[in-house]
């Protein structure tokens, strides 16, 4: 049976971003939220790629609005996924495929029973360490925040429906893959 919500979580840094990047690219019948931040914009990224950026007052007006199906505070920031994109995905008969933190995937799965969660594993913590500074092209000033967050959130791991430890980037993305093909019904 085809799966109507796939969540991923896992640390920052882990490689939620590259694996959900790589699958989109590859499966049609997944749709990927933009969901809104107030985090502050990094390098390599712009308006609505990967997120809208909006100030905390404005979405605290969208709070308001009830224009979020699900919204938290992650590592001092406000992240919010909007209702309406997760139903347009599914008037299209798509799969909603997104990435939130441990909190956010613990709503979802509570407001979807039929969803299935993945929590990505990093092989270290100074691997995610290492990545983050790459990623970032410099330690981040949130850095330490986002390591103890990290092991907060490993905790959770296996509370997850499934967990896949990304360590080979190409074994790795190839057992994401053939999850997500079962998990679409293709296999
Ligand atoms: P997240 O979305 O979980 O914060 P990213 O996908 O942004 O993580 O990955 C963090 C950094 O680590 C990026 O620079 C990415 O290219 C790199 N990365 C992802 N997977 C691997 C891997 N298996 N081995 C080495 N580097 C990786
Ligand atoms: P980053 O700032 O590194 O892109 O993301 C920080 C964290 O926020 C990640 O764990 C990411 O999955 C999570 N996140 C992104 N969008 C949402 C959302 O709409 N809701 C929740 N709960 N978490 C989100």
């Amino acid at each position: 049976m085809k799966t109507p919500m796939i969540i991923i979580a896992a640390p920052s840094g882990a490689g939620k971003s590259s694996f959900v990047n790589a699958i989109i690219s590859e499966f049609d019948q997944l749709g990927d939220t933009t969901t809104y931040t107030t985090r502050k914009i990094r390098r390599g990224e712009s308006e609505g790629n990967p997120y809208h950026f909006v100030d905390r007052n404005r979405f605290l007006e969208l709070v308001e609005e009830d224009f979020f199906v699900e919204w938290a505070e992650v590592h001092g920031n406000l992240y919010g996924t909007p209702l309406h994109q997760i139903e347009d995905f599914w008037k299209e008969g798509k799969t909603v495929i997104m990435d939130v933190d441990v909190q956010g995937a613990r709503t979802f799965k509570s407001k979807y029973p039929d969803s299935k969660t993945i929590f990505i594993i990093p092989p270290s913590l100074d691997e995610l360490r290492r990545r983050v500074i790459g990623r970032d092209g410099g330690a981040p000033a949130d850095l330490e925040l986002r390591m103890k967050n990290a092991e907060l959130e490993m905790a959770h791991a296996e509370k997850f429906d499934y967990q896949i430890v990304n360590d080979d980037f190409k074994s790795s993305y190839g057992e994401f893959r053939k999850l997500i093909q079962e998990l679409l019904g293709l296999s």
